[in-house]
């Protein structure tokens, strides 16, 4: 195997923290193979970052700075392309994030390499990579088998993997290049960030949710839900689709692409359990979940499991509630 590369996930003159997570399944990686860790960096004012980085267990730094690589373009694809080239890693390591979602498959496409996005772990079985993720909405886990000679993109889930307390760990060397580049020459540009709307409620203080999923079929389910929550003192979240269904505004939505929230008590209305919402409310302290398919991926998850109708359960659990109350 040759080396093994990082892309660092730099915004706005900040690294991601989840680099640190890459940096961790990398270093595993390049020791278990006995061959180096990159990453590679593009930013602008990243000095800081760099020295911070340095002593993270990576053997060599590669930074670009300019003022257009403050955000991600078509600039980040030439240059990683560019440098991939020379550097012929076996296995190229990104977050699965906004950027990588553009950035890793056009770097496939110009390596002539195999890409698995969206993992939850790489494994290393009998000498070879494994990459591991969820397909139909979690309900099943495959582990993917890769062409051994094509170097391999893998783009893995912040948050499912945990940073190894480490000892001795190499000082990495820094290499700095400089890039020219010109803002007219590039295809994408950035223009401006559009910020939400201030939120009306953080969900991720709220210490009981009551979430809402698809399984709430339409909006008098849904209210049964908000009953539900207003009955418990606890703040109303959802899944995915009922912010697509613009039933909800995007600042309830808990997973990968809304908030993750922690609190004590999450229970779920007819959410499946799809990896890209657990990843947001796995953490919470007891889960509890209503659902009519008893094989939901959601029940893995859970402390207390329901199985059956939200419409017969919610409003029996509403007037047990009351009775209490009285
Ligand atoms: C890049 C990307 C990012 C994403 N980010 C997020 C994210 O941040 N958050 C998120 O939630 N999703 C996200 N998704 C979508 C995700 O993959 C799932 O599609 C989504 O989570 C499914 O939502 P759900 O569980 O509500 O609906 P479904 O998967 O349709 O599940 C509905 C559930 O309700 C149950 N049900 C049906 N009727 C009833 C009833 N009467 N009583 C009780 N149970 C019932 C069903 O058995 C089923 O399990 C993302 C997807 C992608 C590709």
């Amino acid at each position: 195997m040759n080396c093994v590369a990082i892309v660092a996930e730099f915004k706005l003159g900040k690294l991601d923290p989840s680099t640190y997570e890459l940096i961790s399944k990398g270093r595993d990686i390049a020791d278990a193979f006995k061959t180096k860790l990159y990453l590679i960096m593009l930013g602008e004012k990243i000095d800081e970052v760099i020295e911070e980085l340095s002593n993270k267990g990576l053997d060599q730094i590669i930074a670009y700075e300019h003022p257009l690589l403050n955000h991600y373009t078509d600039a980040y694809i030439n240059i990683l392309y560019e440098t991939f080239k020379e550097l012929k890693p076996s296995l190229i390591l990104l977050i699965h994030s906004f950027t990588s979602m553009d950035l890793a498959p056009a770097l496939a496409a110009k390596l002539h390499a195999n890409i698995v996005t969206n993992c939850t772990d790489l494994l290393i079985e009998d000498n070879k990579l494994i990459p591991v993720r969820s397909m139909y909405g979690g309900k099943v886990w495959v582990r993917i088998g890769v062409e051994d000679e094509k170097p391999l993109i893998v783009s893995i889930q912040k948050g499912v993997i945990k940073p190894k307390e480490r000892i001795e760990l190499p000082k990495a060397q820094i290499l700095r290049r400089s890039v020219e580049l010109k803002e007219d020459e590039l295809k994408v540009k950035f223009l401006r960030i559009l910020e939400p709307k201030p939120a009306e409620i953080d969900i991720t203080k709220a210490d009981l949710i009551v979430a809402a999923g698809r399984g709430v079929g339409d909006k008098s389910g849904l209210k049964l839900v908000e009953q539900l929550a207003e009955a418990l003192g606890a703040t109303l979240a959802c899944s995915r689709p009922l912010i697509d269904l613009g039933w909800l505004p995007s600042e309830r939505q808990v997973g990968l692409s809304g908030k993750t929230v922690k609190p004590k008590l999450y229970i779920a209305c007819g959410i499946s359990g799809a990896s890209q919402h657990i990843v947001g409310m796995k953490d919470s302290k007891i889960i509890v979940s209503i659902n009519t398919d008893s094989k939901a991926p959601i029940f893995d998850y859970s402390d207390y499991a329901i199985i059956g109708d939200l419409r017969k359960i919610i409003p029996a659990i509403i007037e047990e509630l009351k009775l209490k109350e009285s």
